[in-house]
């Protein structure tokens, strides 16, 4: 079985919340990785709400330093910072994101609190890259600067639990050779680990935030399983979204089609389409139609697993 990669949206609202958004916040799950894309005011609270444990983060990945993505920021590690956190925390934003933190740490920080966060700025690399899965920035194209991440779980080669039973395999040190397709011998039998494996495919979650239709967006989701894409506006609002540098339902769709994704779901909705979130969801069915790609319009505390 594989792992599940767990996403819970903690804010799926845009530049103002509401009572049924609130600002932007994406937790991601894996193993023992807990990771926060985007911070926007109110995350704290938002992590109570779904019964999760803010201290309990590993990463912290920011799109951009626009309020509506990072004006939790302060207050999310100033609860770390109360609650003694020492284990590492690692914070990963566009160009710029070092001196902002700065500026965060000089406002909040008090003399003898104590904080474990280290600081890396990214543009488009893959990083923090290990056997099982690496994360990649590309650059999005908004009005600072700004960046979408994909995380990926690489390809696996795992042991087929049903055949091992069959053959009556206890478990043995020579489990990690088998499940590298080696031939092994194990209670005297010889065993051809080719015969017991199956490739458990790559898996691929991309987050693109605050941008315009750009190549690099296009090129981080390129065949990802869940593309979280905004859609702040309405076709109808085409032009608005163009002079705020962002993506109406229709841009989102463009993107997703380029870039061959399984399954779509919108976020960062406007407060204009709070109560009829269904007028993004139907131009966007409207866009997608025949092309195969799932879509949904996210909504605060939404899960999904894959
Ligand atoms: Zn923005
Ligand atoms: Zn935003």
């Amino acid at each position: 079985m594989a792992e599940r990669i767990k996403i819970t949206f903690l804010g799926t609202g845009s530049a103002i919340p509401t009572a049924r958004r609130s600002h932007t916040a994406i937790y991601l799950q894996y193993k023992a990785e807990n990771i926060l894309i985007d911070c926007g005011e109110g995350t704290q609270r938002q992590f109570r709400k779904a019964k999760l444990n803010p201290c309990k983060v590993t990463k912290i990945l920011i799109t951009h330093w626009h309020g509506d993505h990072v004006l939790g920021l302060s207050g999310f590690l100033q609860t770390l910072a109360l609650n003694g956190m020492t284990k590492k925390v690692e914070l990963y934003g566009p160009e710029g994101t070092k001196e902002k933190v700065r500026e965060f740490f000089d406002t909040f920080m008090r003399p003898g609190w104590k904080m474990n966060l280290e600081v890396f700025e990214v543009g488009e690399e893959k990083f923090l890259e290990n056997d099982e899965f690496y994360f990649e920035s590309k650059l999005a194209k908004h009005s600072v600067e700004a960046v979408s991440y994909s995380f990926v779980v690489k390809e696996k080669s795992r042991l087929d639990r049903d055949k091992l039973a069959k053959l009556k395999i206890g478990n043995s040190p020579l489990m990690g050779k088998l499940a590298q397709g080696k031939i092994v011998t194990i209670d005297g039998k010889k065993i051809d680990g080719k015969k017991l494996v199956y490739t458990e495919p790559k898996r691929k979650v991309t987050v693109v935030l605050d941008t315009l239709v750009c190549p690099g967006a296009v090129s981080n989701a390129k065949d990802a399983d869940l593309l979280i894409c905004e859609s702040s506006y309405s076709i109808e609002e085409a032009e608005t979204a163009l002079d705020h540098m962002h993506l109406t339902s229709k841009d989102a769709c463009t993107i997703a089609k380029k870039a061959k994704v399984k399954d779509l779901v919108l976020t960062h909705i406007s407060q204009r389409y709070d109560v009829i979130p269904k007028k993004i969801l139907s131009e966007a069915e409207e866009v997608l139609k025949g092309s195969g790609i799932g879509v949904r319009v996210a909504e605060d505390f939404d899960e999904i697993v894959l």
